[in-house]
């Protein structure tokens, strides 16, 4: 691409052939307004634009990017993997590598499927556990994404658990109804579900923690609960640790709260920048899938060289003494500095946060599932977000998602940042 075209134009011309200018619609900033910086290049902790503008970045590709942008070693790595072919349909050691590194960190998960998406991992997770069970049914929570699968795309009708309707057109309202609603850190309208349907329901699928509804925090005895009355009705419990996974620690936010689900699905940092997704779990349940059961999933990328060379050399770098340490401490920093920010500017905003995963919510309620976190005023967020930006941070451009902390955010950007939030709170 030759000249200097800025943002402007190139929004405008990408939209002449692109949905919306995008291939995933929080790019276009319909949650913000104004116009998305079209992004050349990124380094480290930092993007930079067609305008000439720099920005630490706080989405990392919405998680992948731990290790930051452009890491030399995944660089490096890709390179010498790229020379070699960057796909051969045909089965190479890589995978077997990375998947060893999955099973070990994650001991639920004995056996795993390595596909091209987060999307495509819980969308076939969900395939097996209904092949497994015999049952069609499962529950999903409100606020919870697992990807844009046709059974997952559902939202919950009024009241407290429900059944799925589409959450867009083009989704059968037979799928949707398969798909049961409950909230989030509410155990009894999952009970209520498992009373209602108790030998329909073939899995519960939760993000542990939620990170799409914004940052939420599973309350102590909600994850246990869902284990208990699981077992107890003979249903799968699939923990979507797309986000969490090698995020909120190196063993996924099933080491960290100590649960063990039937069925791990993953995504984003296991494929260190490139697509990919995984599902697994004990070797059993995975043995149904085909060549070596009767249950179909396939595909033409998956397992790819790139993708897994660039999981492989991100797993390594997180294997590394003190990273998450690093990690908890930065993030904890920023908190602090929000969380002092708001004070002195007397702004209500309530800040969640795990590990290296935040959000600041602009609500007074405390943000326990998805009916409080969307009490929090969007305007207010789309008007944040945009001092944000102009101050050279890139934060997610819609209130319900989260910042992602990387390590290569140095105790200066994040210095930067919180004088950054200061003085956009004090505007706003
Ligand atoms: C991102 C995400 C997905 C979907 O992954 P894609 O790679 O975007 O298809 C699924 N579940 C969770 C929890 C996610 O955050």
């Amino acid at each position: 691409m030759g000249g200097m075209q800025h943002s402007t134009e190139l929004f405008e011309e990408a939209q002449k052939y692109l949905p919306g200018g995008v291939d995933s619609p929080v790019r276009a900033y319909k949650a913000v307004g104004g116009t998305p910086p079209f992004i050349v290049a990124g380094q480290g902790s930092r993007m930079f634009d067609a305008d000439g503008n720099e920005y630490i970045d706080y989405i990392g590709s919405w998680g992948p990017l731990i290790a930051g942008h452009a890491h030399p070693q995944v660089v490096k790595a890709l390179k010498t993997a790229a020379e070699r072919g960057t796909s051969f349909g045909a089965p190479t050691e890589l995978e077997t590598t990375l998947a060893k590194m999955v099973c070990k960190a994650m001991p639920s998960i004995e056996m795993v499927r390595f596909v091209n998406s987060g999307t495509e991992a819980t969308m076939s997770a969900l395939r097996l556990a209904r092949a497994y069970t015999g049952r069609n049914k499962i529950i999903k929570f409100a606020g919870g994404y697992h990807g844009h699968s046709d059974g997952l795309l559902v939202k919950g009708g009024s009241g407290l658990a429900t059944l799925g309707i589409p959450d867009s057109p083009g989704v059968p309202p037979g799928y949707a109804k398969e798909t049961l609603v409950a909230r989030y850190n509410d155990i009894n309208s999952v009970e209520r579900l498992f009373e209602r349907y108790p030998d329909d329901i073939a899995a519960v699928i939760i993000e542990p923690v939620a990170a799409n509804m914004g940052v939420v925090l599973p309350t102590p005895g909600f994850l246990p609960g869902l284990r208990r009355l699981t077992r107890e009705y003979g249903t799968l419990l699939v923990f979507d640790e797309v986000i969490t996974g090698f995020r909120i620690g190196y063993g996924g936010a099933q080491g960290l709260y100590g649960i063990t689900p039937d069925l791990t699905c993953l995504g984003k940092i296991i494929g260190g920048g490139l697509p990919v997704g995984a599902y697994g779990g004990r070797r059993e349940m995975m043995g149904m899938m085909a060549p070596l059961g009767p249950v179909y999933q396939a595909g033409t990328l998956s397992g790819n060289p790139l993708a897994m060379t660039a999981g492989i050399e991100t797993l390594k770098l997180l294997s590394q003494p003190g990273v998450y340490n690093q990690l908890e401490q930065r993030t904890e920093a920023l908190e602090k500095g929000i969380k002092a920010a708001a004070e002195s500017a007397k702004s209500t905003v309530q800040v969640n946060r795990i590990a290296s995963l935040l959000t600041i919510f602009f609500t007074d309620r405390r943000v326990t599932d998805w009916d409080s976190s969307a009490t929090s005023d969007r305007s207010q967020y789309a008007a944040f977000f945009h001092k944000m930006l102009g101050a050279g941070i890139y934060w997610p451009p819609a209130q319900f998602e989260a910042v992602f902390v990387s390590l290569a955010h140095t105790p200066e950007d994040i210095q930067q940042t919180v004088e950054a939030v200061d003085r956009a709170f004090r505007s706003l």
